[in-house]
């Protein structure tokens, strides 16, 4: 017998399980919402135009080689992701108050800033909202940190629990984590306005606790790169410290090249080298230094005017599907007549409604319409279709009545 036959069978991802689940059903009108990535309105995965081109550029420079990136990454893609997320006048950039080093995407980004806090940071409990991405509990927990949650949705109104929010951070242990989503809240689509934001802040700011930024869809949400980062140059603008995961999956469109960026404001450019230097120490014996293809398309797109405005405009046209989406869905369910008030689809924001469908209603539409999404309710808009509207409508109408 195998060593391994104690090995028991693990459960597919919740997420990732129902591509899983889609994949194996033959019916012709089967339709995906389950994936968080990027599809056209023809259904087929998008590679940015900008994206090809810096391609090409890398692809022709001779000069490139195949050498090892330092344990931090790219330096040019680096100070450039920095510059994205905090703005290119950021105060604490110039003070050189940011250590950024590049890791494998969000997700790797939060894991060494996870890392990095249990192992130098006096409070080990962190705050994820609740609901929150699926990942962020077991990122944390394995990083060596506590995880607990703070109220954030509210069923009721499928909107902000404010209230509940700020009494749960209120009594949270001073210095704790709380981790922030920086626009586009997954799964629900429920962003703090800014002056909500504002009012986090003071409350934070007050009990000394500490912001982690998860920064996956900066310009997927409104399509403007600037006005998706606003919630975290608020916290940046006060001189106080903070961390920051960014990823470039979704807004270049770069999934599967794994990158994207850790960044850790400090209050001073000489704890911000010490800081650094335990970086490198959480990398090397995690994977030695991250891959390099995917972090010189960004550098070449981010440092170049003209391919950067390029970005912007392909970004926009991918927030403006999405947007369109939500409203012809809601127009569709009104159409209908479908019971309900459907007017969270259009308000929420980012790739995903919460559509507050519940775990039977899901297995109805998966069963009967061959409807596929994350048993929570959750639809991934850009997984959407002008085209598969109406089944999903006709779906969500019979599931309701
Ligand atoms: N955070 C959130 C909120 C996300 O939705 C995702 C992607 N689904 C990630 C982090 C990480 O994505 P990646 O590792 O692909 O950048």
């Amino acid at each position: 017998g195998s060593v391994f036959s104690s090995v028991v069978q693990a459960p597919e991802d919740p997420i990732l399980g129902v591509t899983v689940a889609y994949n194996k059903d033959p019916s012709p009108v089967k339709v995906n919402l389950g994936v968080g990535a990027y599809r056209t309105e023809e259904g087929k995965p998008l590679v940015l135009n900008v994206v090809r081109r810096a391609e090409q550029l890398l692809v022709n420079d001779l000069s490139r080689v195949k050498e090892y990136l330092p344990i931090t990454g790219l330096a040019d893609f680096n100070k450039l992701s920095a510059k994205l997320i905090f703005g290119s006048d950021s105060p604490a950039i110039q003070e050189n108050r940011v250590a950024t080093v590049q890791c494998l995407s969000g997700t790797g980004s939060l894991r060494v800033g996870g890392e990095f806090l249990a192992r130098h940071y006096h409070e080990r409990t962190i705050y994820i909202p609740q609901p929150t991405w699926g990942n962020h509990t077991k990122v944390f927990t394995l990083a060596g940190l506590s995880v607990k949650t703070y109220r954030y949705y509210d069923p009721a109104t499928r909107g902000l629990d404010f209230e509940g929010l700020l009494a749960d951070l209120s009594v949270a242990p001073p210095g704790a984590i709380v981790l922030l989503h920086a626009c586009a809240h997954n799964p629900t689509g429920v962003d703090p306005t800014l002056d909500q934001y504002e009012q986090i802040r003071l409350l934070m700011r007050s009990k000394g606790l500490l912001p982690f930024f998860d920064s996956a869809y900066q310009g997927f949400a409104s399509g403007n790169l600037d006005a998706d980062a606003q919630s975290v140059r608020l916290f940046v603008a006060d001189g106080g410290e903070c961390l920051t995961a960014q990823s470039y999956a979704k807004n270049m469109g770069l999934y599967g090249e794994r990158v994207g960026a850790l960044s850790i404001v400090c209050k001073s450019a000489d704890v911000t080298v010490r800081v650094e230097s335990q970086l490198k120490l959480v990398i090397r014996p995690m994977y030695s230094n991250p891959p390099i293809h995917g972090a010189s398309i960004v550098a070449t797109i981010l440092k170049d005017r003209e391919m950067y405005e390029e970005w912007t405009i392909e970004l926009k046209a991918m927030a403006d599907r999405i947007i369109n989406m939500r409203q012809l869905l809601f127009e569709a369910l009104r159409t209908r007549g479908t019971p309900g008030d459907w007017g969270h689809i259009i308000k929420q924001i980012g790739m995903f409604t919460f559509t507050g469908l519940n775990r039977e209603q899901v297995a109805f539409m998966t069963k009967e319409y061959h409807i596929y999404m994350t048993s929570d309710g959750r639809i991934s808009m850009a997984g959407l279709r002008s085209q598969t509207v109406p089944h999903l409508a006709d779906a969500i109408h019979a599931a309701v009545t």
